[in-house]
């Protein structure tokens, strides 16, 4: 018989109402280690050398899980070389590169329910199977192997994978727009076979994955795109789920109007842009009902994942990656499902904290809702809305004249890490994303974009990880921006918590 997983353990203590005195249990069962995992690309391990490379994250953050993408085709790309941090090997500049975007191999018999291509490794690198090799390396050091992926895009696909257009979400346009569409079943179909692929074919610990959307109501809002999913596959859905199609497509096609005609330049209406956008939604509740089917769709490949993962690998954990904008500004999305309804599904959740970088994006978020739905406030009671709503202390937290130059105080850290604990209730760990050195790569940021991490605030986030109850932390975003004097901090503040 296996034992029972740490989650299965405190459900049943949870049962038999044993939870009470489990601080004096503790010391009868063996203690978890948290899941201390550190996200690299590919290209480093390659460039610095996989011993070489492991070598230092070893010796210095103390990771014991290594988080490799398997597909990098969603991934920082393009960098500048100062953006990179000095780890004793030449920095390559990765804008004259052209790295492979896959980093194993894949049988082609697993792709044979859909039309879209293999990924194929092509470019530099593609002689050599990553996995295979740090499969070996990971064994030998008593490292944990992950792999890692964020759904790709048309962008990252056109050129790569045969017939991806096929796969896309359609705007009410009737363009091809830049997601997937998740319930077109060519997308579905190869989505299924990437991820059972990979974790048949490696002995993997896990497998992380996350989509870095926004849904349809959000992009109109934000920023006046033009509504999706309007493709055949998701009129039946939504049809079959009781949506009124034509009048989705009504509601969505007035808000996108009224949005895009402020974006330019046109004069807000006489009773103000806020009531006009809630009276779309309330003349359209099927934009509401449309919105919450994308990310039911979402969900569902949530659920596939997981399913797909656990039958091929039983012991593999499944780790559910929620991006910034997830995690922190998209109420929308925050509002569509909670982390109780995705935690079934999912061994832990990475939600991106990362407390720098989050500033200047807020900066960025809180300029693109001026010039819609939130025109009648001011940018700086738009920041003040946003700290009161999400319980941050505004005497802590940058003022709107320091979102570009501080970063957020790492009560951030905590404060959110608390709110999915408590959500979640013990039915999945919860692993915060801690951003390192996370450059800046919009265009004009300040000192070229390079955001060093304080070392005190950098401290202070992970100790406001686990204090709100973490299960490990995630050392983020990637290892070729962190800094030697970065990666020690951790390792040092992990060893004062007693954790590594
Ligand atoms: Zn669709």
């Amino acid at each position: 018989m296996r034992s029972p997983s740490r989650r299965e353990f405190l459900q049943s203590a949870a049962a038999t109402g044993a939870l009470a005195p489990l601080s004096r249990m503790s010391a009868q069962f063996p203690k978890v280690s948290p899941l201390i995992g550190i996200q690299i690309a590919g290209h480093s391990l390659l460039d610095e050398g996989l011993e070489r490379c492991l070598d230092l994250v070893q010796s210095t953050c103390r990771a014991n899980a290594i988080f490799l993408y398997s597909h990098s085709y969603y991934a920082a790309h393009g960098r500048a070389p100062q953006l990179y941090a000095d780890h004793g090997v030449p920095i390559k500049d990765e804008r004259r590169r052209d790295l492979t975007r896959v980093w194993l191999r894949h049988s082609a018999e697993a792709f044979k329910g859909t039309s879209l291509g293999v990924p194929e490794p092509t470019g530099e690198y593609a002689d050599r199977d990553l996995f295979a090799g740090t499969v070996e390396v990971c064994k030998k050091r008593g490292l944990k192997f992950y792999a890692r992926i964020l759904e790709p895009s048309l962008k990252e696909l056109t050129g790569r994978v045969a017939n991806a257009e096929r796969a896309m979400s359609i705007g009410l346009d009737g363009q091809i727009s830049g997601q997937p569409c998740r319930n077109n079943p060519e997308w579905t179909a190869w989505w299924d076979a990437l991820v059972s692929d990979t974790m048949r074919s490696y002995p993997l610990a896990g497998f992380q994955w996350g989509a870095e959307r926004m849904g349809p109501l959000s992009s109109v809002l934000w920023k006046g795109a033009v509504p999706f999913c309007f493709c055949s596959h998701c009129e039946a859905r939504t049809k079959r789920e009781g949506v009124n199609v034509a009048r989705a497509r009504q509601g969505f096609n007035e808000l996108h109007t009224l949005i895009t005609k402020l974006h330019s330049g046109g004069a807000a209406p006489v009773d103000g842009v806020f009531t006009n956008v809630l009276r779309v939604l309330m003349r359209f509740p099927e934009v509401l009902a449309w919105d919450y089917q994308w990310r039911a769709a979402l969900e569902e490949q949530g659920k596939r994942t997981h399913a797909l993962v656990k039958a091929a690998r039983p012991a593999a954990q499944v780790g559910r990656h929620f991006d910034h904008q997830n995690t922190s500004w998209d109420a929308l999305f925050l509002a569509q499902w909670s982390y109780a309804d995705v935690a079934p599904f999912a061994d832990f959740i990475k939600p991106i904290l990362y407390h720098d970088i989050l500033a200047p994006r807020l900066a960025h978020q809180l300029h693109e809702l001026k010039r819609g739905p939130l025109a009648e406030l001011s940018l700086a009671q738009s920041l003040d809305l946003f700290y009161a709503l999400r319980g941050y202390d505004p005497k802590l937290q940058p003022r709107l004249d320091e979102l570009a130059t501080r970063g957020m105080d790492p009560e951030y850290v905590g404060i959110e890490t608390r709110r999915i604990v408590d959500v979640v209730q013990g039915k999945c760990a919860v692993v915060p994303g801690i951003g390192v050195d996370v450059p800046n790569t919009s265009v004009g940021a300040p000192n070229g974009g390079k955001r060093p991490s304080d070392q005190a605030a950098l401290r202070a986030a992970i100790r406001q990880a686990f204090a709100a109850g973490a299960g490990g932390i995630l050392i983020s975003r990637e290892y070729d921006e962190m800094r030697v004097e970065s990666l020690k901090t951790i390792g040092e503040t992990l060893r004062e918590l007693g954790k590594v």
